[in-house]
């Protein structure tokens, strides 16, 4: 029966407006339960402003997607917190929620699993299960509001999973996001990580979304990246640097490239030289992460000294740089490896 239901989140206006339509009811109806929805109302009878009778026969033809939290952890640290969700079908993704003084910074998961099989990240060593929809990126900041009674003012999609391979319901969570009756959150409060796919860049950019572009980089070597990111094999460094520069023009923003610095391979002098040639004179930003070392992929952190070091080699070649501050290290925050530890545990029999 759920399935031929309607989910209300994530759904655009115009689709509401058919469903309304479709109930004989008058259009304006659509942008109230658009409002509603994207207050992050759990349950029909909350809609006071809807007719009784009308309320009951959307109860009949949709449902609100609000997924169960299955564990919160809290870092006593700074605040951060790490959310498990249960989805309707059962399977277990992750949100991380940030605190900063400029407000509450949400980090979304897009996908169960990635597809993308990076050899450093947790998220993929279970493959891809299946994509997000729109309604459930969605619900994760909806839900989280709930839970700290405050509102989200940024979001980065840099959970499990790779959001332009679920691009479209990616792209309709954005307009969401961006509606004044949805979240009315400017896209330049949100970030897109991607690891590189490279024609859905060039689509991206053709929407003139304001968003930040975060290209998960993490060499500047081809022969290296595609060891480390399979992605690149298809997508080449070159290939993906025209795409980004294509995006910087044509939306006016920087781009952010994500280095995440592994003890003894990427850190090394000589590969910040190569890193500073190669993006010397862009529209650019390198972000420097200390790699979160994942148990089954053997790889340790750089030192500081060593990460020092690399950003002073960019600095010097008029590369702004700056090194990720580390938060919720003291809860295991690293993107899938709380729904991996949760499922070594504790297995879930509906995940296939
Ligand atoms: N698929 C997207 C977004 C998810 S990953 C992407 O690839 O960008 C978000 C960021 O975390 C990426 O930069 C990714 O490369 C990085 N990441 C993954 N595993 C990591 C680890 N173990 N330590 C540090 N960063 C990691």
């Amino acid at each position: 029966m759920m399935d031929t239901k309607l989910e209300l989140r994530g759904q655009r206006v115009s689709t509401l407006e058919a469903l309304c339509e479709g109930m004989k009811c008058p259009k304006f109806r659509a942008k109230q339960i658009f409002k509603w929805v994207n207050k992050g109302v759990c349950s029909f009878d909350e809609m006071s402003d809807l007719p009784k009778d009308f309320r009951e026969k959307l109860a009949e033809r949709t449902f609100i997607n609000s997924a169960k939290i299955l564990e919160v952890v809290h870092s006593e640290k700074d605040g951060t917190r790490k959310y498990l969700f249960q989805l309707k079908d059962g399977n277990i993704i992750e949100s991380v929620l940030m605190r900063y003084k400029h407000g509450n910074s949400v980090c979304v998961s897009t996908q169960v699993g990635c597809l993308m099989g990076c050899n450093f990240c947790a998220s993929t060593i279970g493959g891809m299960v299946r994509n997000l929809t729109a309604g459930e990126i969605l619900g994760q900041i909806l839900d989280i509001q709930n839970d700290i009674g405050e509102r989200v003012s940024n979001i980065v999609l840099m959970g499990s999973g790779e959001p332009l391979d679920n691009f479209a319901e990616v792209v309709k969570f954005l307009e969401i996001v961006n509606h004044k009756e949805g979240l009315n959150l400017s896209h330049r409060h949100v970030t897109l990580s991607t690891c590189g796919i490279v024609p859905r860049i060039y689509e991206l950019a053709n929407l003139k979304y304001q968003l930040t572009l975060a290209i998960s980089l993490h060499s500047a070597d081809n022969a290296e990246r595609s060891e480390l990111m399979p992605v690149n094999k298809s997508y080449p460094i070159e290939m993906l640097l025209e795409a980004c520069d294509y995006y910087a023009t044509t939306t006016g923003r920087r781009i952010t490239y994500e280095y995440a610095l592994i003890l003894g391979k990427n850190d090394k002098e000589e590969k910040a030289k190569a890193l500073a040639k190669l993006l010397r004179g862009r529209l650019c930003h390198v972000n420097l992460i200390p790699i979160n070392p994942v148990k089954e992929r053997g790889y340790e952190a750089s030192d500081n000294q060593s990460i020092e070091k690399f950003k002073m080699i960019l600095k010097r070649a008029g590369i702004e740089t700056t090194i990720r501050r580390e938060l919720g290290s003291d809860i295991n925050a690293a993107c899938g490896q709380l729904r991996k530890s949760h499922l070594e545990t504790k297995p879930v029999t509906q995940l296939l």
